[in-house]
């Protein structure tokens, strides 16, 4: 059932002038599923001006009428729920429990975005003289560019197009090469709505290659990043010499705070929960369990158990719960963290090493005492590994959490008001949760601070991040 998956550009579905492909690989199995498009200079040249077209004619259709168009999108991708998540399992590897959740979260992104279209209000501003009328008006910021990544194929995506959709921009995505097939449906899904030809061309290619032509490129106005903070700050810079607006979502390396006072059961279950999604594949992901001394080998003991009971399996058999790690380098990267980690003088409680020598599969791994020198507690693992570390004060957890220059999310269990309010106020990240996991809601902001990145991809103001401010001052001549 895996399609060979291809180019969409102005309004069509086509392979690559060069006719060249790149193959796809199931994570669970190794086996060869299919392949990809691999869009060159001369397929970028036409996908540019097709959105150059299409951003003419999408600025000029009403914020009531791509509202309703886009909550049809919306509908089609429900309608194709189990298609599109059978597609991504197979692709990416995550549980279709999870591929599911994911592409009814998707529609849910649209619906909101849909919505939030018609509410891009302008203001007047009070004019000093009489007969002047002042007004500050929002218009679509032009063609965008956006990269997104392969750990949720769907969800990078969505936020980006629904974003340039509703504001009245066209976009060229630059899709997941190893998890191109669920993302290409979720483009399927706008054009059988009825979107026209140009608003939205999705490629696949060299990353590296794309990106540094189109961001260049005159035609494109704003730049959309979703992955690691190296390929971010490269591709930052870019968009500052071409003088590009931009939206950064990077890395994460996300502290968890567990007080003397917290919830130890809710604690446990939200964050084994969180930890294991995806495989760890997440930017929020929790890592640095930051657990006070006296709770501590409570904690990890009931953790560790919790992790023991995830079934990790191929993605599609019944009871799996956590799936294979999408590509050969997480798993890599996942051994080479736990060894440092140990050499370093951590102990594995459970997990730390890949299971078989087929599929990208690696255990569920807690590791106690992680010494703050070890890489893992430094890069972001993308991975399942849970990192414990004893703290003996509150200030001592808000210091370590701190220390890094990540700052995407944070988590923190208390029962106490008071400790809540300094966890909040005292932690240098884009997101704080308090108490549950309760992070990229559509309607939520979803963003980093520092070496996370900068912009929101979620709530009102992600809407704005595709606007441009427009002041118009009028004197009314006689
Ligand atoms: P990577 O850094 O090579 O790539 C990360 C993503 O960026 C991929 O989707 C890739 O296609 C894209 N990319 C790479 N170079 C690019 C370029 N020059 N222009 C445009 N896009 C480019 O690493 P990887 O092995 O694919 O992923 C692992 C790392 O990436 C992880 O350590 C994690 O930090 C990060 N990552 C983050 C997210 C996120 O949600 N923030 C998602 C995926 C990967």
């Amino acid at each position: 059932m895996y399609p060979d998956v291809l180019l969409h550009i102005d309004g069509q579905w086509k392979q690559a002038i060069s006719g060249r492909t790149i193959s796809i690989v199931n994570p669970a199995t190794e086996a060869m599923l299919g392949s990809v498009a691999h869009a060159g200079t001369n397929d970028l040249d036409e996908a540019l001006c097709a959105a150059q077209r299409g951003f003419e004619s999408w600025r000029c259709v009403s914020a009531f009428e791509r509202c309703k168009l886009m909550r049809k999108a919306a509908n089609l991708l429900r309608e194709r729920n189990e298609h599109i998540a059978t597609l991504m399992t197979l692709e990416q590897g995550k549980p279709i429990a999870e591929a599911r959740m994911e592409a009814f979260a998707a529609a849910d992104i649209i619906d909101w975005f849909a919505e939030e279209a018609r509410r891009t209000y302008g203001r007047i501003v009070p004019a000093r003289l009489d007969g002047v009328s002042q007004s500050v008006v929002k218009e679509p910021v032009g063609p965008v560019a956006a990269f997104t990544p392969w750990n949720f194929p769907l969800n990078q995506a969505v936020r980006k197009l629904s974003g340039a959709l509703a504001a009245g921009c066209s976009i060229i995505i630059k899709g997941p090469e190893e998890t191109p097939a669920s993302p290409a449906e979720l483009v399927r899904a706008f054009i059988d709505a009825g979107l026209p030809a140009g608003v939205v061309n999705l490629v696949y290619g060299e990353p590296a290659e794309i990106s540094s032509y189109l961001i260049a490129h005159p035609v494109i106005r704003k730049i959309s990043f979703t992955g690691s903070t190296a390929v971010g700050k490269q591709l930052a810079s870019l968009a500052g010499l071409h003088m590009k607006r931009a939206t950064m979502e990077l890395g994460g390396h996300a502290p968890v705070i567990v007080l003397p006072d917290a919830d130890l059961d809710r604690a446990v279950r939200t964050m084994v929960a969180a930890k294991f999604r995806n495989a760890g594949q997440i930017c929020v992901a929790p890592t640095r369990f930051l657990v006070a001394e006296t709770v501590y080998d409570e904690f990890v003991e009931r953790f560790s158990n919790a992790t023991r009971e995830i079934k990790v399996g191929d993605g599609l058999a019944a009871g799996t719960t956590m799936g294979p790690l999408a590509n050969q380098r997480r798993v890599q990267a996942m051994s080479d963290l736990v060894q440092d980690a140990v050499r370093h003088g951590a102990e594995i409680v459970t997990g730390g090493k890949r299971i078989g020598n087929s599929g990208y599969f690696f255990e569920p791994t807690v590791l106690s005492r992680v010494p703050r020198e070890a890489r893992a507690m430094n890069e972001e693992p993308f991975g399942p590994l849970a990192l414990m570390v004893p703290v003996s004060s509150l200030d001592e957890a808000i210091a370590e959490a701190n220390r890094l220059n990540y700052g995407l999310a944070a988590y923190a269990f208390t029962r106490s008001a008071a400790s809540s309010t300094r966890l909040s106020n005292g932690i240098a990240s884009g997101m704080v949760s308090i108490n549950h996991y309760g992070l990229a809601l559509p309607e939520v902001p979803f963003g980093g601070i520092n070496d996370s990145g900068h912009g929101t991809e979620g709530g009102a103001d992600a809407l704005e991040s595709y606007l441009n401010t427009k002041f118009v001052s009028s004197l009314h001549a006689d």
